[in-house]
């Protein structure tokens, strides 16, 4: 599972580069800058697909283990009998004096992004380990914002299920939003960062910069439930077609949850990198 394409992760990452204070910024080009790693550019808007690149780039057999981190961008609260707890393996806290980057693989999204949370705001942590924890946020809570990585209907959060797009292209529900209703929104992500973050309210963004990330995977799951699954129309056998009311709707709690996903990555930076110390 992928999550957001690219598109979508550089458009909820410009949308924090907005959001956030200057101080929290001005440090986060700073550790960005000190990257050596060469698999994204250094930009903020690049290195917030570093987690799926880097997952991707050794393969299954890769022996560093970079496939292990798989389970960390997503969590699976069935549709039906959700249990966050069991989505999150039991929420198992991570062995004593293990860093987050070398945590074991049975871990979910919601507690990735609090430890990685955590190791970015203490003055201790490694060098090194406060860029892997800063490249992990900039995804993670982005990720944590695609309804289907926080919802499944024994279907893999979607990505079982076929659908056939208006304009005839056949994909998984899951692909479809990940990157065709972001797509949709436009072509230049940063023309879409742009105008996204310049329609967010003040109601809006004091609603949003509040709560914790298993609220934030919640209201996922509501919106999972309601609009990505419950607007499905009957679906034939072996593939379910969209309709353009569908796709709209679609398009609209997308903008949406990258508009909330910037808010609230800026807020989370804010307080590990910002004003506060
Ligand atoms: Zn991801």
């Amino acid at each position: 599972m992928s999550a957001w394409g690219p598109e979508g992760h550089a458009i909820a990452a410009r949308i924090a580069v907005r959001e956030m204070s200057a101080r929290a910024r001005a440090k986060v080009e700073d550790l960005l800058a000190a990257d050596r790693d060469l698999l994204t550019a250094h930009d903020i808007a690049s290195a917030a697909s570093w987690a799926d690149v880097w997952r991707d780039a050794g393969g299954d057999l890769d022996a560093s283990g970079r496939h292990r981190t798989a389970p960390w961008h997503y969590l699976n609260l069935e549709l039906r009998r959700p249990d966050f707890s069991w989505a999150c393996w039991r929420r198992q806290p991570l062995p004593a004096g293990v860093p987050a980057a070398q945590g074991p693989w049975h871990d979910c999204i919601v507690d990735k992004i609090e430890q990685f949370e955590t190791e970015l705001a203490a003055p201790g942590t490694a060098a090194s380990e406060r860029l892997l924890a800063l490249k992990f946020l900039l995804h993670l809570v982005a990720d944590l914002h695609q309804p289907l990585h926080a919802a499944d209907d024994h279907d893999h959060g979607g990505n079982d299920l076929r659908v056939r797009l208006p304009d005839g292209t056949v994909e998984s529900l899951h692909r479809a939003w990940d990157s065709a209703f972001v797509q949709a929104l436009g072509h230049d992500p940063q023309v879409v960062a742009q105008a996204l973050q310049q329609s967010i309210t003040d109601t809006q963004r004091r609603a949003w910069r509040r709560g914790t990330p298993e609220d934030w995977a919640w209201e996922s799951w509501r919106i999972a439930k309601a609009q990505a699954y419950g607007r499905l129309p009957p679906c034939a056998p072996g593939v379910c077609r969209l309709d353009a009311r569908y796709v709209e709707n679609a398009r609209r709690v997308v903008a949406q949850q990258l508009q909330k996903s910037g808010v609230r990555l800026a807020w989370l930076l804010d307080r590990a990198l910002g004003d506060e110390r």
